[in-house]
C-alpha cells in the first residue's frame, strides 16, 4: 500500500465548497423573535484525499443566533481554509480549532463540521451513530411546527398536517398568550388525540406562562413539553416554571454552550 493511500491519509481534508440556497418556505415561518419567507442557508461540501465526499448544511438564523447569511459566509470560507490538508479523523481537535476561531458562528462551524462527520463516516462505510459508539434507534414520534398566526390559520394548517398523521403539535407561542390560548384551543376542539408543544422562543413573562400553562389545562389540552418560554438567561424562571406547572421544560436559546448544558442539567 502505497503512503499516499494509507487510512491516515485518506481522511486528508482536499477541498472544501460552499454554496448558497435560497429555500422558499411555503408558510412564513412566524416566532416571537422575527419572521422568516426564504430560508438563506449554506451547502457545504467536503472531499478527502481518496475522492469521499460528505455534506454539511449551514442555517443562519439571524432572530435566534444572530448570524446572517453573508457573515456565516464570510466564516465558513475562512474556517474552510484551515481545515485543507487537515484529517477529517481528527475531528474532534478539528472541532476545536473551529470552535476557537470563530465562536460566535454556530451555524458556519456546525455546516463544517457536518460535512466533515459526514465524509469521515462515509469513507468507514459507518452511519453516524456508529462513530458515536452505541445508538437508541428506537421509533420515535416526530411533530410538526405551526408558525404564529391567527386562530383560522391555525387550524387549516392543524387540519391539513393532522391528514398527513401527525397528533403532536409544535406550537410558536409567546407574542400574545390570550391569542395563543385560543389558537390551541381552535386545534384542542377539533382534532381529537392530539398533544401541543409550546415553543415561546423567549417571548413569555414568566406571570404569561403560568397564564398560558393554566389556560391550555383549563380547556383540557393535553401540554406535554414547553419549549424555551423565557429568556435565554432566565434559567432560574425555566426552573420555576418547571415546578409550578408540572411541565417538562425544554432549553433551546439557553444552550449555547457545553458549560450551558451543564448548567441547565444541574438546575
Ligand atoms: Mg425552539
Amino acid at each position: 500500500m502505497s503512503r499516499h493511500n494509507s487510512p491516515v491519509n485518506a481522511h486528508i481534508i482536499q477541498r472544501i465548497e460552499i454554496w448558497p440556497v435560497d429555500i422558499p418556505i411555503t408558510d412564513p415561518f412566524v416566532v416571537a423573535t422575527g419572521a422568516r419567507v426564504m430560508a438563506e442557508n449554506l451547502f457545504i461540501r467536503v472531499t478527502l484525499r481518496d475522492g469521499t465526499q460528505g455534506i454539511g448544511e449551514a442555517a443562519p438564523f439571524p432572530e435566534v443566533g444572530g448570524e446572517d447569511r453573508p457573515t456565516c459566509f464570510a466564516a465558513a470560507t475562512e474556517l474552510a481554509q484551515a481545515m485543507i490538508g487537515q484529517s477529517a479523523a481528527d475531528y474532534e481537535s478539528l472541532a476545536d480549532r473551529l470552535h476557537e476561531q470563530a465562536p460566535l458562528q454556530p451555524a458556519a462551524r456546525c455546516g463544517l463540521e457536518t460535512a466533515i462527520l459526514d465524509a469521515y463516516c462515509r469513507a468507514q462505510s459507518i452511519p453516524l451513530w456508529r462513530l458515536w459508539g452505541t445508538a437508541d434507534i428506537r421509533e420515535r414520534e416526530t411533530d410538526i411546527t405551526i408558525p404564529i398566526c391567527s386562530p383560522d390559520r391555525t387550524l387549516e394548517l392543524a387540519r391539513g398536517w393532522y391528514a398527513r398523521g401527525f397528533r403532536l403539535f409544535k406550537m410558536k407561542v409567546g407574542t400574545d398568550v390570550e391569542l395563543d390560548i385560543r389558537r390551541l384551543h381552535a386545534v384542542h376542539d377539533t382534532l381529537p388525540d392530539i398533544g401541543f408543544i409550546g415553543d415561546g422562543n423567549q417571548g413569555f413573562s414568566r406571570e404569561d406562562c403560568l397564564r398560558f400553562v393554566s389556560g391550555v389545562k383549563q380547556f383540557g389540552g393535553r401540554l406535554v413539553l414547553l419549549e424555551q418560554p423565557l429568556v435565554r438567561d432566565d434559567l432560574e424562571g425555566l426552573q420555576a416554571i418547571r415546578h409550578l406547572t408540572g411541565v417538562p421544560v425544554a432549553a433551546d436559546e439557553s444552550v449555547r454552550s457545553l458549560g450551558d448544558a451543564r448548567e441547565v442539567v444541574r438546575l
